[in-house]
């Protein structure tokens, strides 16, 4: 248990014994949406370049309902860096991100929010190089060490591709001592790249010692919730459920997989990533998600990449939360035709059907 200094600031693993923890990620869409940050390389320079529209983020997702403030650092390591030709500021990226979290965090109303250090996938990692394990181990050692000296009260290592890759960060993080995250991503195969089950990746995360595992990215609800169910009955440590707020289905079961038919003037045809807007989640669906997931045994629940502050209130009042943003949640009754109040003049409630 981590402390604020005067000891009312519970740590990750005392909050999910006590109920559900939200988890709000989705910075780099979100930021890229507001013009803030590049698709395609999206690499988090906007910790740098624009640290106030970071932190008014990190204020909407906490008063919106989540427990945790992940530092943004995804894809803000030394692969990517180098990739855009400025590894020179991947310190100051890292530690600027941290200090904006951090802040975010302490200034949450009643009790601070937890500060999440985080990594990620590198990018570099192939199964048959071993070579390239000591150049990722090393990525997040430095990732992991100013996330430590930043005053992270968690870690969270995220969106993987391969089992092996995620227990390298995983055997890093345990380092530290603090509560651990490691969430995989899962493609349209449905197992790992390198072959394993979401349950058996998970089991092995957790034989490792994660205190939570489980999925993130790239599966929207419909999609990712059954193989969320897979690793509930796979492990017995807590169970994270992180989907992306679109659409999925059988046939295109990932965001990168989705299509509109709808559309013809999307370049080569592909909405990822950046015109998933029709295919898009409506609050009440990631409510509903959220609901189901918590029937099933889940405790740490978030959106990822999509999520918009109103996904995350939804999210938190349905698993019976009122955060600060539930003040502004819908009220129709005084809506002037759609309404109930009964000064509402009865021309207008009678044209509904016309409008
Ligand atoms: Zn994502």
């Amino acid at each position: 248990m981590t402390s604020d200094g005067n000891g009312t600031k519970r740590g990750l693993l005392e909050r999910l014994a006590e109920g559900p923890v939200i988890c709000a990620e989705g910075y780099l869409f979100e930021l890229e949406s507001r013009g803030y940050l590049q698709a395609g390389g999206f690499v988090p320079e906007v910790v740098l370049e624009f640290p106030e529209a970071v932190m008014q983020l990190h204020r909407e997702f906490v008063r919106a309902g989540s427990d945790v403030v992940e530092a943004l650092t995804y894809y803000g390591h030394r692969e990517k860096l180098r990739l855009i030709g400025k590894e020179d500021l991947l310190e100051p990226l890292n530690r600027n991100a941290l200090a904006i979290a951090k802040e975010a965090a302490d200034e949450a109303g009643g009790e601070p929010a937890l500060l999440a250090g985080n990594i990620c996938n590198t990018n570099l990692f192939t199964p048959d190089d071993t070579k390239t394990d000591a150049v990722i181990r090393a990525m997040f050692e430095e990732q992991v060490g100013w996330a430590v000296e930043g005053g992270a009260d968690m870690i969270i290592a995220e969106t993987f591709s391969y089992t092996a890759e995620a227990l390298i960060a995983l055997d890093v993080m345990k380092q530290t001592g603090l509560p651990t995250v490691v969430t995989m991503g899962l493609h349209r195969e449905h197992v790992t790249r390198d072959g394993h089950s979401a349950a058996e990746s998970c089991k092995m995360l957790e034989d490792a010692g994660a205190d939570v595992v489980g999925l993130n990215c790239m599966r929207g609800p419909a999609t990712l919730l059954p193989f969320v169910k897979q690793v509930r009955a796979a492990v017995s440590c807590h169970v994270a459920a992180l989907p992306v707020p679109f659409r999925t289905t059988e046939a295109e079961p990932t965001f990168q997989s989705l299509r509109d038919p709808a559309c013809n003037c999307i370049p080569n045809d592909r909405p990822f990533p950046v015109a998933l807007d029709p295919m898009t989640c409506n609050r009440y669906e990631i409510g509903e998600f959220a609901k189901e997931a918590y029937d099933a045994g889940v405790r740490y629940l978030g959106i990822c990449c999509g999520n918009a502050p109103h996904h995350t209130r939804q999210m938190a009042e349905a698993l019976g939360r009122r955060p600060p943003a539930s003040r502004f949640s819908p009220d129709m009754s005084k809506h002037f035709a759609f309404g109930t109040d009964a000064s509402l003049l009865a021309e207008n409630r009678e044209y509904t059907d016309k409008l």
